[in-house]
């Protein structure tokens, strides 16, 4: 069976042990601890999502791979235009209701890719391996989490030439396997997933071999050990109503420690191939990237909601500058789709048989809509008043004395009661100012990259040469070259 319920899923996973520490202390069993549940939880519904009537059609495909079907989002590998079209609607849709849709389909894509790229060039057989992979994958319906960041060091300072670089690197080879040790940071839903893919973060020189190294394992293998972060808000899980968001979503971070971890070789998919490093984040920019406008447009989605539904509790809803921030944030949720369907549409079908959308439009679009995400935040201040920093905690408002005061005081529009506004309050609140606001900014800003990577991109990939040369033809000082042709910017591959 290769679609799983959330029901089915949270069974099997009880059957992992992965070794986890939180807050100075190991843990027993994560599945029976509280601080994991709303990971579990959102796991879980992305499972469920996919049965939902509305979403069905598209979220269940038919896997080539096995000829099961199998959930679009985590599991499918894209081939089409159409693949990379018909997975934003859902994955805007899921980032409105709750934050992370958890894209695996573009990590399964890009090695995919990666893997075809480095066996052309060296014989290798790592994208055998990752086709067998896949089928397991798609075949058990597993989630993995994605360890591709290293713990770096110093930021500018090559890994080889750094006297301790933390990344994880090769230790020891033989003919069953690689050994591995080291660590790998931000692993978000780590210890919650069965599996993990291990890939590099950067592009590798001949030095810094032992540390392009790419893999899956499972969690619970003997060596990993992840420190867990609890999930935004652990402390307030008894306070439903005045953290309704961390409550349904609080995604646990691993930072993820590799100690003579033994690898099987038909889990590894690179392995000392130093120049075939620096595909695997040049792909992940680029299918990641399209995910990430439209998780943005999702996340837009979310403040227009909250921002409606305060500015109506409060009574304002139909006041025109209210009217004026509710479209900025309306267009700001449209064009960060339009820029992850237009990467779609101007994309390339890749040799190795994934159709990949184009970098350009796909990072020119990110860095727009990413620099306004401090703008949700203002503008959620801005609708819903100081209250959302001021007003007194849910505990108080459960005292019945102390609840008739708030009701008193905190009564809003007459179309909504007491409670009705103070929920509405409590939601803005947790988004734009609590420590879950700080969370929301990180998944706006870092998770995918952070943006400065994405500006190296759009000033490489942008053709800047051919724009001077019809300035100059305008100026009267020289001429333009011929017209570079439609979409070239996938025209060679990185590998080529
Ligand atoms: C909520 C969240 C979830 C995430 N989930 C995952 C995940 O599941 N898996 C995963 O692998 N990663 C994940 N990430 C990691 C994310 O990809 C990184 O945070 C992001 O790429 C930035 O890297 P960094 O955090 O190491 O920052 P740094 O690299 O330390 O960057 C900090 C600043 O330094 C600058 N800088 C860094 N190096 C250089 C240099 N050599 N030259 C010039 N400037 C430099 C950067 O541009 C930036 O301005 C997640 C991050 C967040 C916030």
């Amino acid at each position: 069976m290769a679609t799983k319920t959330g029901k089915q899923y949270l069974e099997e996973l009880k059957a992992t042990r992965p070794n986890v520490y939180m807050n100075g202390e190991k843990v027993d069993n994560i599945w029976e601890d509280p601080r994991f549940e709303s990971t579990q939880k959102i796991l879980a519904m992305n499972h469920d999502f996919v049965f939902e009537e509305a979403h069905k059609d598209v979220a269940i495909v038919q896997s080539p791979q096995v000829n099961e079907p199998i959930r679009r989002i985590t599991n499918h590998v894209q081939t089409t235009m159409q693949d990379s079209l018909l997975k934003l609607d859902l994955t805007r849709d899921i980032a409105n209701r709750r934050i992370c849709a958890w894209c695996g389909t573009n990590v399964i894509s890009l090695v995919w890719v990666a893997t075809w790229e480095t066996d052309r060039k060296y014989g290798t057989e790592y994208h055998q391996r990752l086709k067998r992979y896949v089928e397991l994958s798609q075949k058990n319906d597993w989630d993995s989490s994605l360890a591709k960041m290293d713990a770096k060091g110093d930021r500018s300072v090559r890994p080889a030439q750094q006297k301790n670089y933390p990344g994880v690197r090769v230790v020891k080879k033989d003919a069953k396997g690689i050994t591995v040790s080291g660590c790998k940071v931000h692993t978000s839903y780590g210890p919650c997933c069965p599996i993990m893919t291990i890939m590099p973060c950067r592009a590798m020189t001949e030095e810094d071999k032992d540390f392009a190294v790419s893999f899956w394992i499972r969690t619970d293998t003997p060596g990993i050990s992840q420190i867990a972060k609890p999930s935004p808000n652990a402390d307030h899980i008894d306070l439903p109503m005045q953290c309704p968001m961390s409550n349904a979503f609080g995604v646990v971070e691993g930072t993820t420690f590799f100690e003579d971890v033994f690898v099987p070789w038909e889990q590894v998919f690179l392995c000392g191939e130093y120049d075939m490093a620096g595909l695997y984040p040049h792909y992940f920019g680029t299918i990641q990237r399209q995910s990430k406008c439209s998780c943005l447009a999702g996340h837009s989605d979310l403040v227009a909601g909250i921002a409606a539904l305060v500015a109506d509790v409060n009574g304002v809803l139909g006041k025109s500058h209210i009217q004026d921030k509710l479209t900025h944030c309306a267009q700001m949720a449209e064009v960060a789709q339009a820029c992850a369907f237009g990467a779609g549409a101007a994309g390339k079908l890749h040799p190795s048989g994934v159709f990949m959308p184009d970098p350009l439009k796909v990072n020119a679009g990110l860095n727009y809509i990413k620099d306004l995400t401090g703008e949700h935040i203002q503008m959620l201040h801005d609708i819903g008043g100081g209250a959302i920093v001021t007003m007194p905690t849910e505990k108080d408002y459960r005292d019945p004395r102390l609840k008739k005061l708030l009701d008193f005081t905190l009564a809003g529009n007459d179309k909504y009661s007491s409670e009705e506004r103070i929920r509405a309050l409590y939601l803005c609140r947790e988004l734009a100012a609590t420590e879950f606001t700080g969370y929301y900014m990180g998944w706006g800003v870092n998770a995918s990259g952070s943006p400065h990577t994405g500006k190296i991109l759009v000033r490489s990939l942008y053709d800047l040469d051919y724009r001077m040369g019809i300035a100059k033809e305008w100026a009267g000082i020289g001429d333009s070259r011929p017209w570079p042709g439609h979409c070239n910017t996938n025209k060679v591959w990185a590998g080529n």
